[in-house]
C-alpha cells in the first residue's frame, strides 16, 4: 500500500512495544547482544532504534534502505569513500556546503583521489568535465547560500550514460520537498542535524539508496565507525513524526516572506527558488514536488549588524532547519574563510543574509523584520 508522507512520517518504522503494548518504540541502549542468531551492535548499524529511523527516512525518500550516521559529514564522507578508490576521479558541482568543499580539498588528494568542481548550471560543460576515471558525480540543490537549483534529472541522465554513481546532498530541500531517487539519483544524503532533527538539538546524518549500494556503504561505514547511539536515534525518530507538518509551515512561511521581501524597498535581491523571478524556478517547480523549502537569502541595503541586533523573534545563529527562525551572515559564518575575491566570484556580498525560516506565525515573522528594518 502506498501511503502519503504524512502517514509514513508517523507510522513507518514505529512498531511500538510488544512487551507492554506501548505505542512508541522502546529505546534499546544495549551495546552487547546475544550472538546466537544475528549479531546486533551499534557500529554495525543494525540496532532497533537505528533501523526505525532508517525505515522512516527511506520511506519518505522512496529508497530501499539506508544508514543512520552520527553527523551529516559522516554520511557524506562515508558514502563518498565507499564508492571511490585510489586513482578514481569525483566530479563535484562547484556550489557546495562549506564542510564538503573543505573536505574535498583537504582529504581526497591524500588518498589518491582526484576531483574537479565544475559549474553544473551549464550541463554541457559539466558533462565535458567527466574523465574515464570519473566514478562519482556529487551535487547539492538548492545550494548554500544562494539557493541555486541544479537540474537533478539532467545530471542523473548524464551520469547513467557514463555509468557513474550519483550522490546528492538533499539537506536544504528535506525528504518532504524533494526525492532525488525518483529523479534517477543513486545515493541521497542528509545532514539530519537540520530538517530531519528539526529542533536544533541533535546532530546526525543519513544515507538512503538501493539495498545493493547501502550494503556497499555499510561495509566501509563499519570501519569508519560513524554510527549514532540509541538515545539520539530515538530523538530523531520522534522528530520525524512531525517533519511533514513542520515543512508545510516552513514552506508556507518562506514563500510568504520571500514575496514580502521582494517588494520591500530596504531589501535588494531575494533568493528563493519559489519566486517566479528566480532563474531556477522552472526546474525547482518540476523537482521540488512538496514545496520550495524553508531557506531563503536576501541582500540588505542597510547595515546587517544593526538589523540583526533589532530582531526580536528571529535569532542570529548558524545551522538551519529548526522550528525556530534563525538568520546568519555568510560573510561572517559559512563563507568567512573565503577571500573577498572568492566571495565576489561566488556572488556572496557582505550584506547577504541567509534566513532559515521556522514554524512561527507568518505575520509575527514579517512584523519582526519590518520593525528591524
Ligand atoms: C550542515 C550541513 C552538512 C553537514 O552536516 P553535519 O550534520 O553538520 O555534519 C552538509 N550539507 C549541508 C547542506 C548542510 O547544511
Amino acid at each position: 500500500m502506498s501511503k502519503s508522507k504524512l502517514t509514513q512520517s508517523v507510522h513507518t518504522g514505529s512498531k511500538g512495544d510488544s512487551l507492554y503494548g506501548g505505542l512508541v518504540n522502546p529505546i534499546y541502549p544495549s551495546a552487547a547482544y546475544n550472538y546466537d542468531a544475528v549479531v546486533l551492535y551499534p557500529r554495525y548499524f543494525n540496532t532497533p532504534n537505528q533501523k526505525a529511523v532508517v525505515e522512516k527516512i527511506a520511506a519518505l525518500e522512496n529508497g530501499q534502505d539506508g544508514l543512520l550516521f552520527s553527523s551529516g559529514m559522516a554520511a557524506i564522507m562515508t558514502s563518498m569513500f565507499a564508492m571511490l578508490r585510489q586513482g578514481d576521479h569525483i566530479l563535484f558541482q562547484n556550489d557546495l556546503y562549506g564542510g564538503t568543499h573543505h573536505a574535498a580539498l583537504n582529504e581526497l588528494k591524500r588518498y589518491g583521489i582526484d576531483h574537479s568542481m565544475v559549474d553544473v548550471f551549464n550541463l554541457e560543460k559539466f558533462e565535458k568535465a567527466i574523465k574515464p576515471s570519473t566514478k562519482v558525480i556529487y551535487i547539492e540543490t538548492p545550494s548554500n547560500p544562494l539557493l541555486k537549483i541544479t537540474d537533478i534529472r539532467g545530471v542523473a541522465r548524464i551520469a547513467k550514460k557514463h555509468k557513474i554513481v550519483t550522490i546528492i546532498d538533499n539537506t536544504f530541500a528535506s525528504p518532504v520537498n524533494q526525492n532525488p531517487i525518483d529523479l534517477g539519483i543513486d545515493i541521497v544524503t542528509h545532514s539530519g542535524t537540520k530538517y530531519i532533527g528539526g529542533h536544533s538539538d541533535l546532530c546526525c546524518g543519513v544515507a538512503i539508496s538501493s539495498k545493493r549500494l547501502i550494503e556497499k556503504i555499510k561495509a566501509s561505514a563499519m570501519h569508519f565507525g560513524g554510527s549514532l547511539d540509541a538515545q539520539s536515534a530515538y530523538l530523531v525518530e520522534r522528530s520525524l513524526k512531525t517533519i511533514v507538518l513542520r515543512l508545510q509551515q516552513q514552506n508556507k512561511n518562506a514563500m510568504t516572506l520571500a514575496k514580502y521581501l521582494e517588494k520591500e524597498p530596504k531589501v535588494g535581491a531575494v533568493y528563493y527558488p519559489g519566486l517566479k523571478s528566480n532563474p531556477g524556478f522552472a526546474i525547482a517547480k518540476k523537482q521540488m514536488k512538496g514545496g520550495f523549502g524553508g531557506m531563503l537569502s536576501f541582500e540588505l541595503k542597510g547595515d546587517p549588524e544593526k538589523f540583526l541586533k533589532r530582531l526580536k523573534i528571529i535569532r542570529k545563529a548558524i545551522s538551519l532547519g529548526g522550528v525556530e527562525s534563525t538568520i546568519a551572515q555568510p560573510v561572517k559564518t559559512s563563507h568567512a574563510k573565503l577571500t573577498p575575491a572568492e566571495r565576489k566570484a561566488a556572488g556572496i556580498s557582505d550584506k547577504l543574509l541567509r534566513f532559515s525560516v521556522g514554524i512561527e506565525d507568518t505575520r509575527d515573522l514579517i512584523n519582526d523584520i519590518k520593525q528591524a528594518l
